[in-house]
C-alpha cells in the first residue's frame, strides 16, 4: 500500500489522481489533502478517502467553518509544505496550480519522498535548487506532464549519452489555424475550447498561447539534463503521440496512447511497474491514423519563443517568465488583456528582470514577487493606453 498527499486536490489533476486511485483502493491511500480554498469538495474528499491531514492554502479559507479548524484542519502555504514532509507519506502528488507549487516540491524531495509532479512551475522557476533538494534529501522526481511522461517511458534504462534529441509533442491549442488578425480578437471562452486535453483554465490558455510548451521545454531540460538545443517542439494535433526520443544510433522511440491525464498520472504512482487499468481505453490504430506533424509557428504564438529563450539565459529569467505569465494569464481570463497582449506582458517583465541571480529559494522567490509586480504594472499601463 502507497500512502499518497495529494496537493491541489480539487482542480484537474487532482480529481484525475482520485479516479485512479478510486480504481485501485488496495494500492494506494491517501492520507493528505489540500486545495486553495474549496473548503466544501475538500470535505467531501477528506470523508471519502478518510484523509488524516487537510490543509488550504488560503489563510482566510476556514474562517466560517471554525468546526473545521478543530477537527485539525489548518490554512496557510506553509501548512501545504509540512504536507509535503509527512512521515506517513510515501508519493506526494504536486497538483498546485503555478509558482505556489515549488516549496512543497522541495519539501517533498528533501524528505525522500516520490514527488509525483503536475507542478511543471517548480522546476521551470528553480530547477537547480529541485534537483539538489533531490540529491540532498534522496527523494525522487517522477513527472506527471504527459510528455514527460512519454519520454520517462521511452528512456527506459538508457544513458544520457545515448540520447540525442527529445521531441516533445505539443497539440498546437484552439488557434493552431488561427490567423494573426483573428488571434487579436480571440477572448478567453474561445481559448478554454482545447481540442484534446481536457485540463484546467491557466494550462489550457497556456496551451493556446504555447506559453506551456515552453514551460515544458525547460522542464525536460532538467528532467533529463539536455543542452536546449537538443530539446525540439513539434505540433501535433491529435495528441496520440506524447513525445519522441531520438537516440545516437538514429532510432526514435515514441509513446503513445490516448490523451488522457490518468495513464501519465497512474505511471507516476506506479513508476518503474505498471498496474493494469481496465478503465484505460484500448488504443486503435486505425481510429488514431493519420498521424500527422508540423513545425511550431513562432510568429502567431511569440510566447513559445520568449519562454524557450528564458529558460536558455538562465538565472532567474525561467521564474520571472512564468510568474509574468501567471499574472498575463489571469488578466486575459480576466478580459483586461487582449490574447496578442499576452506575450506584450511578458517581455516588459522579462527586460526589466530577467539579468536577476536565482541561486537561492530566496532569489527565486523574490524574482517571481517582482516579476508579479511589473507584469501587473505592465497590465495597468496597457489598459491606461
Ligand atoms: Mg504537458
Amino acid at each position: 500500500m502507497r500512502r499518497i498527499a495529494l496537493l491541489g486536490a480539487t482542480g484537474s489533476v487532482g480529481r484525475s489522481t482520485l479516479s485512479v486511485i478510486r480504481r485501485h483502493p488496495r494500492r494506494f491511500s491517501v492520507v493528505a489533502l489540500s486545495a486553495r480554498r474549496s473548503v466544501a469538495a475538500l470535505e467531501a474528499l477528506a470523508a471519502e478517502f478518510g484523509a488524516r491531514h487537510v490543509a488550504l492554502a488560503d489563510p482566510a479559507a476556514l474562517e466560517e467553518r471554525p468546526g473545521l479548524a478543530a477537527r485539525g484542519w489548518r490554512t496557510g502555504a506553509d501548512r501545504i509544505v509540512e504536507l509535503a514532509r509527512l512521515a506517513d507519506v510515501d508519493i506526494v502528488v504536486n497538483a498546485v496550480v503555478g509558482a505556489a507549487g515549488l516549496r512543497p516540491t522541495i519539501a517533498a524531495l528533501e524528505a525522500g519522498k516520490r514527488c509525483a509532479l503536475a507542478n511543471k512551475e517548480s522546476l521551470v522557476a528553480a530547477g537547480d535548487l529541485v534537483l539538489r533538494a533531490a540529491e540532498r534529501g534522496g527523494g525522487e522526481l517522477v513527472p506527471v506532464d504527459s510528455e514527460h511522461s512519454a519520454i520517462l517511458q521511452c528512456v527506459g534504462s538508457a544513458r544520457r549519452e545515448e540520447i540525442q534529441r527529445l521531441i516533445l509533442t505539443a497539440s498546437g491549442g484552439p488557434f493552431r489555424r488561427m490567423s494573426a488578425d483573428d488571434l487579436e480578437r480571440a477572448d478567453a471562452t474561445m481559448a478554454l475550447r482545447h481540442p484534446t486535453w481536457d485540463m484546467g483554465a491557466k494550462i489550457t490558455i497556456d496551451s493556446a498561447t504555447l506559453a506551456n510548451k515552453a514551460l515544458e521545454v525547460i522542464e525536460a531540460h532538467f528532467l533529463y539534463g539536455l543542452p536546449y538545443d537538443r530539446i525540439d517542439v513539434v505540433v501535433h494535433p491529435t495528441s496520440i503521440v506524447h513525445s519522441f526520443v531520438e537516440f545516437v544510433d538514429g532510432s526514435v522511440l515514441s509513446q503513445m496512447g490516448q490523451p488522457t491525464m490518468e495513464l501519465p498520472i497512474l505511471h507516476a504512482l506506479t513508476w518503474p511497474r505498471r498496474l493494469p487499468d481496465p478503465a484505460l481505453r484500448s488504443f486503435d490504430p486505425c481510429t488514431a491514423s493519420p498521424l500527422a506533424f508540423e513545425p511550431v509557428d513562432e510568429a502567431r504564438f511569440p510566447l513559445f519563443r520568449l519562454g524557450v529563450d528564458a529558460g536558455r539565459a538562465g538565472g532567474a529569467a525561467p521564474a520571472v517568465f512564468n510568474a509574468a505569465n501567471e499574472v498575463a494569464v489571469e488578466a486575459f481570463l480576466k478580459g483586461i488583456v487582449t490574447f496578442t497582449g499576452m506575450p506584450k506582458v511578458v517581455e516588459a517583465a522579462l527586460e526589466a528582470l530577467a539579468g536577476r541571480s536565482a541561486t537561492t529559494l530566496d532569489e527565486v522567490l523574490g524574482a517571481d514577487r517582482a516579476a508579479r509586480r511589473r507584469a501587473a504594472a505592465e497590465v495597468e499601463r496597457m489598459n491606461r493606453a
